[in-house]
């Protein structure tokens, strides 16, 4: 039986066994790097470390378990990645751990050819494969809480299955994704002016099912943005508009596999639908300077996307404002 493993095990035979860990103990020291992150970045670091000797090493996250951390299989809902399948990932420069190889390995080579994006699904497993296969031992139900600087080393606050905990760390790699960067953010004008059960940020797990016969408004115009109004459409929402703070658009021209979707004159809505039209599979908007792309493979997504200021949103929505339940 084929071992779709082999090539990757040959590399790791020919790089030879990993060094020995060179760096001297220190009482008291739990970790010589602590990695705070479990996703691709975290476990790269902590194969990266290891095999230029760097021992005691400790991958924490904060997540359930593998199936919840990250992005992957939770807020992001494309169905492709929006990264060039060619550029490098997680594999430290070693061919044989790569993406592609490991997806030519099950796949064969034509299907790796065939692939435009990398499938989203196929990525979380990759990356899955990748930290068994090379042993990353993430502690899954490990929340960082604080940092405190001590002599010459680090004591790093936890919340370890819900109990806290201190543990010692010489150094600390902050490799914690979207909660790094500031986290996720809700306007006040949503949360003090409507229930919770009546929002929710992308990042959260949503009930689309539950979006079924109802209208939805987007606020965003960007990735995440066009790739949850897609899933609330095909989940049948009746209609979804699309807001966004800055006036007009930018959009890159329309490609053979990238058509743009206009933004200007404001389609109508899918509750009073517009004439029966083809959308892309892939639909580029730009939001913010940044350029991001929705691949979903659905045929006909009527997305409206009135421009609407933020300010002018706030006001609808004051006028619009629910009591929240006693
Ligand atoms: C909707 C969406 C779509 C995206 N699409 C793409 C794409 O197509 N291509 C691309 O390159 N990038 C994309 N990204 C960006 C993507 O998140 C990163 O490229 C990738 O996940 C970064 O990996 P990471 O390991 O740095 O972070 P993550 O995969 O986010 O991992 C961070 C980990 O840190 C853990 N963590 C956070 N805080 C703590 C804490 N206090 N204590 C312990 N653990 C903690 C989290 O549980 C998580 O598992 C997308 C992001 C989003 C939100």
């Amino acid at each position: 039986m084929n071992d779709p493993d082999a090539h990757a095990r040959t590399a790791l035979r020919l790089i030879g066994p990993d060094p020995q860990n060179w760096v001297p103990d220190r009482p008291g020291i739990d970790h010589n790097v602590m990695i705070v992150g479990g996703g691709q970045s975290g476990s790269a670091f902590a194969f990266a470390l290891r095999r230029a000797g760097i021992g005691k090493i400790a991958v924490i996250d904060m997540a359930a378990d593998e199936a919840r951390a990250g992005v992957w299989l939770n807020a992001a809902r494309m169905n492709v990645l929006r990264t060039p399948k060619t550029l490098p990932g997680p594999e430290c420069g070693i061919a044989a751990l790569s993406f592609q190889a490991w997806y030519e390995a099950r796949n064969g080579e034509a299907a790796y050819a065939a692939v435009e994006r990398i499938p989203r699904a196929a990525w979380a497993e990759y990356l899955a494969w990748y930290r068994r296969f090379l042993g990353i031992p993430v502690r899954y139900r490990t929340r960082l809480l604080r940092i405190e600087p001590a002599e010459r080393y680090f004591r790093v606050h936890l919340e370890v299955e819900g109990v806290e905990a201190i543990e010692t760390a010489r150094k600390i790699i902050l490799a914690n994704g979207v909660a790094g960067n500031g986290g996720t953010y809700v306007p006040p004008a949503l949360t003090e002016g409507l229930p919770p059960h009546l929002y929710a940020h992308t990042a959260d797990a949503i009930d689309f099912a539950g979006l079924r016969g109802k209208k939805v408004a987007v606020v965003g115009g960007a990735a995440s943005a066009f790739d949850a109004a897609g899933v609330a459409l095909e989940a049948g929402a009746a209609s979804v508009d699309l807001f966004a703070r800055r006036a007009g658009s930018r959009h890159r021209p329309p490609t053979a596999s990238s058509p743009s979707i206009s933004r200007s004159p404001a389609p109508a809505t899918s509750s009073s639908p517009a004439p029966a039209r083809n959308w892309p599979s892939s639909l580029t908007t730009s939001c913010y300077g940044a350029t991001a792309t929705s691949h979903r493979p659905t045929s006909k997504i009527p997305i409206l996307a009135p421009i609407l200021t933020s300010a002018r949103l706030t006001n609808i929505l004051k006028k619009r404002r629910v009591r929240r339940p006693i």
